[in-house]
Parts: structure tokens; C-alpha cells; sequence
């Protein structure tokens, strides 16, 4: 065992009390638990964070007794980097308040915070943030590295609507990063995820998006191909009001199909002949779209969110629109799901997020392009065709892709796509990396 395990524990223990540090028991146990079941990994120790200053402990106690250091968020990255093999693990899940002031459409939103956490404060006030799709998914893990979403049309990605952050850096200092200082830390982390420091707090921007009008147009598989050709134009022509996710997936009757997923949020009477014209794309075999809330939208994936101990391999691809390779890859990643969970989904970048200048944050693609993400998700078993099936899936998508990938989804192992995962800021990153993070104790998603 390394010798600093026993020493960062008991130093911690006593600045920290003991209900904060762990290394086994319930509290070690339950942190190390995320939503991938096949995350098996064992952190040297989690330490519970309450606030900046345990965070800082923690950061300094990592660095003093050589632990490598991991950040656990949400707990929903796939590939379980937030609870790292033989880490400390810093803890953000007793860091979740999240503050609105209404008359500003401001949120202060804690490090350890959720999706549902910060719409769950900002919808009594009439008020919406851009997130992901799924409740439970972290704001700091997902803003960090982008955040696609159902709102990006109209509002950008998450990373976009970030104000201000305060971050713990890996000499244990505490910065404010904003657009008036440290503005070249407050550049890297909109887009460079973890790699730069411990995110403390956050300010995002809140908008009034309801009424939102959204739902799911599900089309049978033998009619996928023709419908996803068709959608080629509809997306093509969306005003930033539409954002639509596609998925591959398996339908309510148990047969593999193509959901539409549109959100169009504002005025809702020109949205309707934009929602009507993807019912038309084909003979849906359901369509249930109406008036709903951005609350409401991201409470109806929940399950999606729950670490139910299902294994899980992501892959992901960037295309820059459906063209015919894409559509028969999508077609046959559903013809051949090796479980029923499997899914590939997808969401339309366009609008406000691909009009921000690509040098303006570290973000790297900005151009209109939609985000494939390859989900095989199967109860515990034999990994092999699972995987299999992933990676024929990326393979096929690899065809017509851009280059790169959405940083979030990728694994150390994707070289190639990591290597331009950033455009032409993966320069400029690396300098800032090198700023403010010389030691590499902060090791997130993949740099190049
Ligand atoms: C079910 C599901 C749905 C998803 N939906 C979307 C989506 O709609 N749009 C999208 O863009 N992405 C989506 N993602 C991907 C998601 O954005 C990333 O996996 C994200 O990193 C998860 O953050 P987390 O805090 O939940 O995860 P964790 O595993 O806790 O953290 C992942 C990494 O984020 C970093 N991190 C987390 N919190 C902090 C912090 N406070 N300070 C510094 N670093 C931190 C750390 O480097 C950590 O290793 C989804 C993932 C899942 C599993």
C-alpha cells in the first residue's frame, strides 16, 4: 500500500472529522458506486467535501503525500474517471446548492450539483439552464466539457451560458475565473473539462424557455432510411427555436426503430408546422408531442440517469449531417443491437452554439454538425459482443465523420480522435494546461 494512504487519511480525518474520510465502509462504498456498473475501480481513499476549503485540504493533501487525485461529480462519466483505481477522490456529492436570483436569470450553482438539482431551484422562478438530457448527470462534468442538449439552438451549449466558476487549482489555491480574471483559466475550462482544477461553484446564465413543445416521434426500422434522409432538410433549415435528437433504439413494442426527439422552444404557434413536418416524414407508429416544461422534459429520462449496475461502453462520432453512409449505420446499428438498452444517440448542434467563435472558448468544433453518441448497455455479463457491436457501429460513422469527437465520450484509447478532439485550440490548451496545471493532477478527459 502506498505509505501516503494512511497518512493523508488520518490528516484529513482530523481537520475533516471522520464522517468525511473513508477508506472502506459504507461511505467508500457508496462513492465508488457510479453509473456504469462495470466500473469496478477501488480509490485509496474518498474524502466527503462539504466546501472550498475540505476541497483544498484534500487537493493539498493529495500533493503532499503523492496520491493521484480524482473528482467525482455526478458520477456519470462512462468510464468512471471521476473514482480512479488507487485515488483520493474528492467527493462533490454534499456540494449541491444551487442559489437562482430570478431578477438577474443568474444561478450559483454548487460544484457537486445535478442537472435536476440546478432545474429543479430554477423552475419555480419561471426559469430554465441549458444541460444535458438527463437529470442526473453533473453540471460541472457535463459544462466543462460542452453540453449538448435540447436547448443549444436557441441558447448554445452549457459551457456557453457559464458566467464565472470558482475553481481549487492543484496547489490548493482558490481563483475566480471569469471573463476579468484568470480569463485565460476561465477560456480552457469552457471546453478542457476536469483538467484544469477542482470547480468549486459556478454562475450560470438562466433563460425563459417555457413552454416547450416536445416529445417522440417513433418510426418503425424499415422506414428509418428514408425518414433520416428526409430529415437531412428539416434540419438543415431549423431556426435556433428547434433543437431535434435522434435515437436508435428500441421502441415500447420491443422492435429497434428511429425516435425523433424535438424540443422547440418559444413562440409555440410557428413551432407546431415545424413539429408537424417530422410527423410527416413518414408513418410514425406513435407521436406524442405537446406543450410541456424543460423540468418536466428532463424529469421524463430518469431512468436513463439511474446506476442500476448495467454495464456500459460509449463510443462517440461527430457527423457533419446525414449523409448515406450515416443513415445506413444508424439503420444498422438498430438492425443489429446486441441488447435491447443498446441505443445510438444523437443531438443536432446548430444556432446559437455554432455561431460562438470556435477560438472564443476551448470548445473545438463549432460548425453546425450533429453529435452521435454509441451507447452498448447490457445487464452484467459477457462484455465481448457488446463491445463488438460499439465499436462496428463507430467504425461505420467513422466514414462520413469529422474529425475528433465530443471530449466527454472519448477514452484514452481513442488516439486518433483525441488528437483533433479540440480544433485549432489544442494549442492554446496545452499552454494553459502547462499554466495551470505543470503536474498533471488533474488528469480528466483526454488532452491531446
Ligand atoms: C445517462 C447519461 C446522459 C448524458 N447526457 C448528456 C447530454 O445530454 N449532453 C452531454 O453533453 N453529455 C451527456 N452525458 C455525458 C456527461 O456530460 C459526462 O459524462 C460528464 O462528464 C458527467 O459528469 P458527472 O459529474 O456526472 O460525472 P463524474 O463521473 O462524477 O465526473 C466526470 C469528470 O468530470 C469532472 N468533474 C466533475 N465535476 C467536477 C468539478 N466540480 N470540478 C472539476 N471537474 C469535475 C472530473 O474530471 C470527472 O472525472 C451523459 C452521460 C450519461 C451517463
Amino acid at each position: 500500500m502506498n505509505a501516503g494512504i494512511p497518512a493523508a487519511a488520518r490528516e484529513l480525518t482530523d481537520r475533516l472529522g471522520p464522517d468525511a474520510v473513508a477508506t472502506s465502509g459504507p461511505l467508500y462504498d457508496r462513492t465508488r458506486r457510479v453509473w456504469n456498473g462495470a466500473v469496478t475501480n477501488r480509490p485509496a481513499l474518498v474524502v466527503h467535501a462539504r466546501g472550498t476549503a475540505d476541497v483544498q485540504a484534500a487537493v493539498r493533501a493529495a500533493r503532499d503525500h503523492g496520491l493521484p487525485l480524482s473528482v467525482r461529480g455526478g458520477g456519470h462519466d462512462w468510464l468512471g474517471r471521476g473514482v480512479r483505481d488507487g485515488a483520493l477522490v474528492i467527493d462533490l456529492a454534499g456540494m449541491r446548492r444551487v442559489e437562482v436570483d430570478a431578477q438577474a436569470a443568474v444561478a450559483t450553482v454548487d460544484g457537486g450539483a445535478t442537472a435536476a438539482d440546478l432545474i429543479g431551484a430554477a423552475s419555480p422562478h419561471g426559469l430554465s439552464a441549458v444541460t444535458g438530457t438527463v437529470g442526473a448527470v453533473g453540471v460541472a462534468g457535463l459544462t466543462l466539457g460542452g453540453g449538448y442538449g435540447l436547448l443549444n439552438g436557441r441558447f448554445g451549449l452549457a459551457l456557453d451560458n457559464l458566467l464565472a466558476a470558482d475553481v481549487v487549482l492543484a496547489d490548493g489555491r482558490a481563483v475566480t475565473a471569469d471573463a476579468d480574471h484568470e480569463a485565460e483559466l476561465f477560456w480552457a475550462i469552457r471546453g478542457g473539462g476536469g483538467n484544469f482544477g477542482v470547480v468549486t461553484s459556478m454562475r450560470h446564465r438562466l433563460h425563459r424557455a417555457d413552454p416547450i413543445l416536445a416529445g417522440t416521434i417513433f418510426y418503425p426500422l424499415p422506414q428509418a432510411a428514408a425518414v433520416l434522409d428526409r430529415l437531412n432538410e428539416v434540419l438543415s433549415a431549423a431556426p435556433d427555436e428547434l433543437t431535434v435528437a435522434i435515437a436508435m433504439l428500441t421502441g415500447p413494442g420491443g422492435a429497434p426503430g428511429l425516435g425523433l426527439l424535438p424540443a422547440w422552444s418559444g413562440d409555440p404557434a410557428p413551432g407546431e408546422a415545424h413539429i408537424d413536418r417530422l410527423r410527416r416524414l413518414g408513418s410514425p407508429a406513435f407521436a406524442k408531442v405537446g406543450p410541456t416544461t424543460y423540468s418536466d422534459l428532463l424529469h421524463a429520462n430518469d431512468e436513463q440517469g439511474e446506476t442500476i449496475g448495467h454495464h456500459v461502453a460509449c463510443r462517440t462520432r461527430s457527423v457533419p449531417h446525414l449523409t448515406p453512409d450515416t443513415v445506413s449505420a444508424l439503420v444498422k446499428a438498430a438492425a443489429t443491437f446486441t441488447s435491447p438498452l443498446s441505443r445510438v444517440l444523437c443531438g443536432q448542434f446548430h444556432g446559437a452554439a455554432a455561431r460562438v467563435p470556435v477560438e472564443s472558448t476551448a470548445f473545438g468544433l463549432r460548425r453546425n454538425h450533429i453529435m452521435a453518441t454509441i451507447i452498448s448497455w447490457w445487464p452484467p455479463g459477457d462484455a465481448e459482443p457488446h463491445q463488438t457491436w460499439a465499436d462496428a457501429v463507430s467504425e461505420a460513422l467513422a466514414r462520413d465523420a469529422l474529425p475528433g469527437g465530443y471530449p466527454n465520450g472519448l477514452s484514452p484509447d481513442d488516439t486518433t480522435q483525441i488528437a483533433d478532439a479540440y480544433g485549432p485550440n489544442a494549442t492554446r490548451l496545452r499552454a494553459a494546461k502547462t499554466r495551470y496545471d505543470p503536474s498533471n493532477t488533474f488528469t480528466a478527459t483526454p488532452l491531446p
